[in-house]
Order: structure tokens, then C-alpha cells, then sequence
């Protein structure tokens, strides 16, 4: 329909999550935020099924709004917050492969 065309932008963007899952095995991938990029707009924040994005500590910028961090070890990989701030926002989150998150990062994801 004519009138539906200005909702496609939004077609890939999930519903906020109903309620809070936790992990069960080790990702495939990671969500690693780009602090630079972020402007702590905490949009993603209620979309991610295990609740696992907050913002920065206050400490390490001291700025009113921080950027947002994610908790690795809870991660489930699923892309969703990737995908919202892509679509919603200012595509400051990447989705990277574990293995190379672990290397890069020199953390290790737990299980
Ligand atoms: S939606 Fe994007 S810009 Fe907003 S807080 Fe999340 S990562 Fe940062
Ligand atoms: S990929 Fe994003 S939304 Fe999914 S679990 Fe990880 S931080 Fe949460």
C-alpha cells in the first residue's frame, strides 16, 4: 500500500524484548559498541532479550550522557541491537566474530 512506504525503513527492527532470557552456550558472535560513535541514546537498550547493554561508568568520560557498553558475558550474539541502532540510530555497534573479539580484545567469553 502507497501509505506503507515510509514504515519499510523499519521493516528489520524486532519488537523490544517481553521479557528477560539469559545465556545458554558460548555466541558465534559479540556486540562490541563504539563509544566514539554512540551517544548514549540507550535506544537499544530495551530491545536486548537478556539485558545485557548499559550505559558507560560515569568515570571513564564524565560526560552527562555516556555511551553504551555491552556485557560480554552475556551476549547471546543475536544481532538484535545491531539492527536497531542501524536502523534507529547511529549504526555504533558491530557484530563480531568470537573468536576474533577474543583475539582482538584479548578476553575471554565465557560459556
Ligand atoms: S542505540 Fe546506538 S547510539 Fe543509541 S545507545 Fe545504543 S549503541 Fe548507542
Ligand atoms: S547482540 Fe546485542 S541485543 Fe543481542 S544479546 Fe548481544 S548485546 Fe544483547
Amino acid at each position: 500500500m502507497a501509505e506503507n512506504y515510509k514504515y519499510d525503513h523499519y521493516k528489520s527492527v524486532p519488537d523490544p524484548a517481553e521479557k528477560v532470557n539469559f545465556k545458554k552456550k558460548k555466541p558465534k558472535l559479540i556486540a562490541v559498541v563504539d563509544e566514539d560513535n554512540c551517544t548514549g541514546c540507550q535506544v537499544c537498550v530495551p530491545f536486548c532479550p537478556v539485558d545485557c547493554i548499559e550505559p558507560v561508568e560515569d568515570e571513564k568520560y564524565g560526560i552527562p550522557i555516556p555511551p553504551v557498553q555491552v556485557r560480554y558475558d552475556e551476549c547471546i550474539g543475536c544481532q538484535i541491537c545491531a539492527k536497531v541502532c542501524t536502523k534507529l540510530t547511529w549504526d555504533a555497534i558491530k557484530m563480531i566474530k568470537t573468536e576474533e573479539f577474543e583475539e582482538n580484545y584479548n578476553y575471554s567469553v565465557s560459556e
